[in-house]
């Protein structure tokens, strides 16, 4: 299996540190709304990525993290004139709804920065004993030129970094590109006891020493999130652990590219979004899924209702395909196993491409083909290949984490349907074809294709896009 590593800029052979186990972690979201339908495409990547881990044997250790003290839950809190654990025990409650429905496995945990302040206390002192760390006027910085490494996830020089506009201009700190590890709380703000006075802890801090403690103090497999945190939000991670520690954060970063409106990111503050719970309305957990993974993790996608309704087509296709091979029964070629080659083919294709750093979009095109291969030799396929193919699928809706829902709702062909396709048998048997057509013509007006096979009828069901066999 292949991952894209932001930090060196290729695909790499993943290895993960303990045979078994995958350390995994993700930046989860600030509890002060509803997550949108961009939140939703990084959260529904990872949790694809470790399925595909779990699908290959692995035990995936995942944490994603609820930042529940932040700037925007405070000024929610001040204009809702409630508590701010109110209003993130509130998010955090929706983001459990609105996952669910998504069909997002739960993390192993979902650590919550205020349960972990005293950790980001501990680590803040130890980078000021180091001499990393410097305090002005209840404020403490990261000093960003101690850490010789800094810039090596994003790829620029600390140079070019400085000179950037993306820095603010900060004139209490010594350094532009130096962030801030401990804020002094503003008046009526809350805070916390620190050794530098009452404040809170910046967010770069929280999820660097959530890893550090949840994983032990190792180095972890897999730290993934949206591209827009490679800097300054994980740059300043590595920071701060590998200015302390012998030895890397992470060894896999993975970024989630953007989902878009036009030609901009969705987003809270550009007012561009849907909530995933108004899209939810509309569209079934499934077919947002299938649409977010429909374009390749490192690729922009952008929201369209028409591929929307594409996505809802496509969809329903693959799951009528895997209706019909689980209705089917088996003609009478018991030992030919003609097909069962190109079955097994399709299967190990779609692995490849999930194993070429879980193209996911790729894995859908031979998902395609595969249903134009079922829908034309499924009258040939016997038991083996049956079973063969429904794995494909059962493999397919695993990794991605699709449901059977609709599935159960097709409903097996109508009794009167299979008993005119019996009658029809028997005039042919009996070489009356003018009344077998007569009942042809019926069923063709009520949108059923027939078409003689060796030991019965296929029935296409125009309507519903179905196949049934009805045998002699
Ligand atoms: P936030 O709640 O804004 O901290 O975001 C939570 C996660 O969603 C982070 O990993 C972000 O990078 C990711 N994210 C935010 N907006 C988008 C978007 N438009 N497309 C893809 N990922 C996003
Ligand atoms: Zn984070």
């Amino acid at each position: 299996m292949k991952i894209f590593n932001t930090l060196t800029r290729i695909k790499e052979e993943f290895k993960p540190i303990n045979k078994e186990i995958v350390n995994m972690y993700v930046c989860g979201p600030t509890v002060y709304d509803l997550f949108h339908l961009g939140n939703a495409r990084t959260f529904i990547f990872f949790d694809c990525v470790r399925r595909y881990l779990e699908y290959n044997g692995y035990s995936v250790n995942y944490i994603q993290n609820f930042t529940d003290i932040d700037d925007k839950i405070i000024n929610k809190s001040i204009k809702e004139n409630r508590t701010i654990c109110e209003i993130s025990n509130k998010y955090i409650e929706e983001y459990y709804v609105d996952s669910d429905r998504l069909n997002i496995k739960r993390a192993t945990q979902n650590p919550r920065a205020t349960d972990c302040i005293e950790d980001m206390i501990n680590l803040i002192s130890k980078l000021m004993y180091s001499g990393f760390a410097y305090e002005i006027d209840g404020d403490v910085y990261f000093s960003v030129r101690e850490f010789g490494s800094y810039g090596k996830l994003f790829g620029q020089d600390i140079n070019t970094l400085k000179s950037g506009s993306r820095i603010k201009i900060n004139k209490n700190k010594k350094d532009a590109l130096d962030f801030i590890l401990w804020k002094k709380n503003k008046e009526n703000e809350p805070g916390y006891d620190s050794p530098w006075g009452i404040g809170r802890p910046g967010w770069h801090t929280e999820c660097c020493s959530m890893i550090y403690k949840y994983f032990d103090g190792d180095t972890i497999d897999i730290h993934g999130g949206g591209i827009d945190l490679v800097f300054p939000h994980h740059e300043n991670e590595i920071a701060q652990i590998e200015v302390l520690e012998n030895k890397k954060l992470a060894n896999y970063w993975m970024h989630c590219s953007f989902l878009n409106v036009g030609n901009e990111k969705m987003s809270k503050s550009l007012e561009n979004f849907f909530t995933i719970r108004e899209i939810l309305n509309r569209y079934t957990g499934d077919v947002i899924r299938f649409f977010l993974l429909s374009v390749h993790y490192r690729n922009n996608i952008s929201f369209d209702e028409e591929y929307m309704e594409s996505a809802n087509k496509s969809l329903s296709r693959i799951k009528k395909v895997y209706f019909n091979l689980i209705n089917f029964k088996e003609c009478d070629n018991v030992n030919k196993n003609e097909c069962l080659d190109d079955i097994r083919k399709y299967h190990s294709t779609f692995i490849d491409k999930m194993n070429d750093d879980f193209n996911t979009a790729d894995a859908i095109s031979v998902i395609f083909e595969f249903v134009k291969y079922v829908n034309k030799y499924i009258t040939n396929f016997n038991s083996l290949e049956l079973s063969e193919s429904i794995k494909i699928f059962d493999s397919f809706f695993d990794i991605f984490g699709l449901t059977y829902k609709e599935i159960e709702e097709f409903k097996e062909i109508e009794n009167d349907v299979k008993e005119m396709v019996k009658k029809r048998m028997q005039f042919k048997q009996k070489k009356q074809f003018d009344q077998a057509d007569i009942i042809r013509d019926e069923l063709v007006k009520r949108g059923y294709i027939l078409e003689d096979i060796n030991d019965g009828t296929r029935i296409k069901d125009i309507n519903n896009n179905l196949i049934y066999i009805v045998l002699v």
